[in-house]
């Protein structure tokens, strides 16, 4: 896996883009694929489903430690939002082209999360 391309960067002072209980409607974080332009889709149900182990089934353990590694993400596992960080991979539909992407999960209460998608690599 090679890091192509920063499509998103972290940072701190990012609003979450999911809470549950108050926008439970918005289901995914939308970017454009830089090659080809089709709306890609990180879900936000597949981030809370994988916090527990910060990463998803698409993604190995030596892509996620590169991964930690290049966002500065060190022994007290915590993403830039606090949370937990949790990778996940997104495949474009159009182009076949693949992303990588960093979010941040916080559980604030039981069962109640916030999300913040602090990063998007494309890679290749
Ligand atoms: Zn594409």
């Amino acid at each position: 896996m090679k890091l192509l391309e920063e499509i998103k960067e972290p940072s701190y002072q990012s609003e979450p883009d999911f809470i549950s209980g108050r926008t439970d409607e918005i289901k995914t974080y939308d970017f454009d694929c830089s090659s080809c332009g089709v709306v890609l889709k990180i879900d936000f149900q597949r981030q809370i489903k994988y916090n527990w182990n910060g990463e998803s089934d698409k993604i190995s353990k030596v892509e996620v430690t590169k991964l930690k590694t290049h966002y500065g993400i060190g022994l007290s596992e915590k993403a830039h939002d606090g949370g937990f960080p949790v990778f996940d991979k997104v495949t474009c539909k159009g182009c076949g082209h693949q992303y990588v992407t960093y979010c941040g999960v916080r559980e604030y209460s039981n069962s109640a999360f916030t999300i913040s998608v602090l990063g998007i690599q494309k890679i290749n």
